[in-house]
């Protein structure tokens, strides 16, 4: 199913602790999952994510993403959130290297990489980002296979690299919603084709 040529819709939860903004929460996403059958990406950009597992998974999450640096026990969250049939995602900030997913890689069904310091759209794409997506495009040839989800400043101008980097999923809020919706998901769809 594609609404507008997208296949996945990304939903930033913010809890003004972890990042210095604020969001919704397992409510909205409820609400968001009776309006679309788009899978939804939640994205959460929160300190204690292993408190809101269950309700994230009971709001109808097809992706639940958590950051390594909030995470004391990423091993045991990424387990929480995959017993529920849920795929797992995590979330490296700009100065967080792949190195530090090593022991859970095996686990994950992906890995989002913050190509922007998280907290607020319209920010500027941090070029050196595009470094780490190659970096997890190789070791994923180890015998992973999670899949390369990148967030943060994408825009007409660098998507194609990125893609080419080994983006699979690509996030964009600001350069979608300026404007013609429909029509910037098209020319994104064109550009990665
Ligand atoms: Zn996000």
């Amino acid at each position: 199913m594609e609404e507008a040529g997208i296949e996945i819709l990304h939903i930033d939860i913010m809890d003004g602790h972890f990042v210095p903004n604020l969001t919704f929460g397992p409510g909205m996403v409820e609400y968001i999952r009776r309006c679309t059958e788009l899978k939804l990406d939640v994205h959460l950009m929160m300190t204690n994510p292993q408190e809101f597992i269950d309700e994230f998974c009971d709001a109808g999450a097809d992706y639940i993403t958590i950051h390594q640096e909030a995470c004391v026990h990423l091993n045991r969250i990424i387990n929480s959130i995959k017993k529920r049939s849920v795929k797992a995602g995590v979330a490296l900030n700009p100065a967080t290297p792949p190195s530090t997913l090593q022991y859970v890689l095996d686990d994950v069904d992906m890995v989002l990489v913050m190509s922007v310091n998280p907290g607020f759209g319209g920010q500027k794409f941090i070029d050196r980002m595009q470094l780490k997506v190659a970096e997890l495009n190789r070791l994923r040839k180890n015998g992973y296979s999670y899949k390369i989800e990148v967030d943060g400043g994408i825009n007409f101008d660098n998507v194609k690299e990125l893609k080419d980097a080994g983006a699979d999923i690509i996030v964009a809020g600001t350069s979608v919603f300026k404007g013609n919706i429909a029509e910037n998901c098209k020319r994104f769809e064109e550009l990665i084709k």
